[in-house]
């Protein structure tokens, strides 16, 4: 006779988010590549800058650039303009006691220490009469204001946005060294599963869950193989796990980790490799797998360790969106070389009420309204897809706590959670 299998402990959300993270690390394997082309990518290098920004003192004005003492020593404003200097033209140095017509983006004369903007200036002639005293420096952009040379301005593990790209560029790197994009396989299980197109027989259901993990897969990053649904059975399970561990960083599935669950992924997992089958204390969640599969002898670049993780999420469309938000996101990203992952949280304000206590962390869906307050969706079961679209994000209920109107709770909005 055997023995039942015990039921696994209830780990918190910070438990399970904790243990999860400690097992992941950057992968190894970075490329250089074009900075037009490394929007989204992880630099795998700080990037420094060869140059000061500006590269040279420059006049944030059209106007006149003078010594800003010539005008208290002689008393005399009005000073014979010596040059003309328009942007892009290196200039001769000032002569004593004359002006430089100059204009916005051009560089400051040495012997100039103040530009005085045309409107506050008299031209006549070849003379112009200065009708301000200038500050040493007004109107000057200083030589590295920006940007001194030899400085971090992009550290290894920052996502590259367009933003950090137009910075690169603006020191002059025409590449960049980043990590390889993570690889992710993912298959789904069930036989109630249908493609969109094909005709949804007595008993069935559309495999939704599919497009959304391979959207939020690729929304951050991810280079993703999607075997589909694999038929329920033990050898076809454990054959695409095989297949899938030789050149992936992680296999991600969805559906049959339920306490009881009669599914092959579990055993097929087990006999692959390594499973741990967690409960989790929130909702919509609880049940998540994690674990690893062996690789076959050979290890490449890609595929440098002798294992690929494997994390099971549960198949409720709400359920597996939460998890994946939560927990494969930040894992993922941690394997993608970035160094913070948490998103950030908002305090706002709760404008409904929910009377009953839960004994799980809640992770409830919701959105602001135009009064900058939270309303929550009407119907929070983890099957109704529906509220995914309509909420901003989730607010993040502790354990046995009722929300009364007016309340602050933390709020973390779907922007943080889906890049
Ligand atoms: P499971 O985690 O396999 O017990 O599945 C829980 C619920 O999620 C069941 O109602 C399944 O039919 C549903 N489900 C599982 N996989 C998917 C999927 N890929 N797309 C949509 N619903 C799914
Ligand atoms: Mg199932």
């Amino acid at each position: 006779m055997s023995t039942p299998t015990p039921r696994a402990p209830m780990l918190s959300t910070a438990e399970a988010l904790a243990t999860l993270l400690s097992a992941a690390s950057p992968i190894t394997g970075t490329e250089s590549i074009p900075t037009l082309d490394a929007l989204n990518r992880v630099l795998s290098a700080d990037v420094i800058s060869p140059l000061d920004v500006p590269p040279m003192n420059t006049s944030s004005m059209d106007g006149y650039a003078i010594h800003a003492d010539d005008l208290a020593t002689n008393g005399n404003r009005r000073l014979p303009v010596s040059q003309r200097i328009p942007a892009g033209h290196a200039p001769e140095p000032l002569k004593p006691g004359t002006a430089a017509r100059i204009f916005t983006g051009a560089t400051v004369p040495r012997g100039a220490d103040a530009i005085v903007m045309q409107e506050q200036t008299e031209a006549a002639g070849n003379e112009v009469t200065i009708l301000h005293s200038p500050a040493p420096g007004e109107w000057i952009t200083a030589q590295g204001a920006d940007i001194r040379s030899g400085s971090v301005i992009l550290p290894a593990g920052t996502r590259l946005t367009p933003q950090a790209l137009g910075l690169a560029a603006s020191v002059g790197c025409a590449e960049l060294q980043v990590r390889r994009r993570v690889k992710v396989a993912v298959f789904f299980t069930g036989d109630e599963l249908t493609m969109p197109g094909e005709p949804l027989k007595p008993g069935a259901i559309y495999n939704s869950n599919r497009f959304t993990l391979r959207g939020l897969l690729e929304k951050l990053g991810c280079d993703v193989t999607d075997y589909g649904i694999v038929p329920d059975k033990l050898d076809a399970t454990r054959a695409t796990l095989r297949e899938a561990a030789q050149a992936h960083d992680l296999i991600l599935t969805c559906g049959g980790v339920s306490v009881g669950e009669e599914d092959h992924v579990k055993p097929a997992v087990e006999a692959e490799g390594r499973l741990s089958m967690w409960q989790i204390a929130m909702k919509p969640g609880k049940p998540l797998a994690f674990g690893a599969v062996r690789r076959a002898a050979q290890q490449t670049d890609a595929a440098p360790s002798a294992e690929t993780f494997f994390i099971g999420l549960p198949g409720n469309p709400v359920s597996s969106f939460a998890t994946f938000l939560l927990f494969v996101r930040p894992f993922v990203l941690l394997l993608a070389g970035m160094r913070t992952v948490a998103p950030r949280a908002l305090s706002l304000r709760a404008d409904f009420t929910q009377k009953k206590a839960d004994r799980r962390n809640e992770f409830l869906r919701a959105r602001i309204n135009a009064a900058g307050g939270l309303d929550l969706f009407p119907n929070q079961s983890s099957a109704v897809l529906t509220s995914t679209v309509w909420g901003d994000g989730l607010i993040d209920n502790p354990p046995n706590h009722a929300i009364s109107v007016g309340e602050t709770v933390r709020f973390i909005p779907f922007s943080e959670l889906l890049n």
